[in-house]
């Protein structure tokens, strides 16, 4: 489904391709060096190169990027990876209609998504009985004295 709708509004689908490096000029990354399910090399260049590789992403080892979402929640995994890619589409599209500078867009999403991760508390935090007693003892109406 989500194919489908990227491709309906413009993306170019290729699948089995797999990227076998990326390309960096002074310190940026700048493009990709893959291998299409054929077996032919081809080099790609973009303005903007997206890392959407997954947690052990070339691209953001490239980039030399910070981590962010260090302490994921169980089972949302996929939202987080939603809401980012819909913030980030936000940023570029702000970025490349002209309505604000590119890097100063991006610089907001990276503030909003960490912003978001700061938020996460482990499940296992969350469940400690400690925490349970205090959240018990914060509800409107509970005595000092617990119950
Ligand atoms: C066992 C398991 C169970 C999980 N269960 C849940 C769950 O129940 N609910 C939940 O919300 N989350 C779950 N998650 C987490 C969730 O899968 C991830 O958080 C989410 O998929 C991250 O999305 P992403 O787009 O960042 O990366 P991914 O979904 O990992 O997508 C990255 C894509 O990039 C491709 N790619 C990577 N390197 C290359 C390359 N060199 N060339 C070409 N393509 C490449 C990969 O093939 C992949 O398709 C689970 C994860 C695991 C491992």
């Amino acid at each position: 489904m989500l194919i489908d709708a990227a491709v309906e509004s413009g993306a170019e689908l290729r699948e089995g391709f797999y990227v076998s490096e990326i390309v960096t000029e002074e310190g940026r990354v700048t493009g990709i060096r893959g291998r299409t399910p054929g077996g032919n090399t081809v080099v790609e260049k973009a303005r903007i190169v997206i890392g959407a590789d997954g947690n052990h992403s070339s691209v953001a080892v490239a980039a030399d990027a910070s981590r962010y979402n260090t302490r994921p929640s169980t089972a949302q995994g996929i939202t987080d990876a939603f809401r980012d890619a819909d913030l980030l589409c936000e940023a570029l599209d702000e970025g490349f209609s002209g309505r604000r500078e590119l890097k100063d867009s991006l610089a907001d999403y990276q503030r909003r998504r960490d912003a978001a991760d700061a938020g996460t508390v482990l499940m296992a935090e969350f469940f400690a009985p400690g925490n349970l007693a205090r959240i018990v003892q914060a509800r409107p109406g509970a005595s000092a004295g617990g119950a």
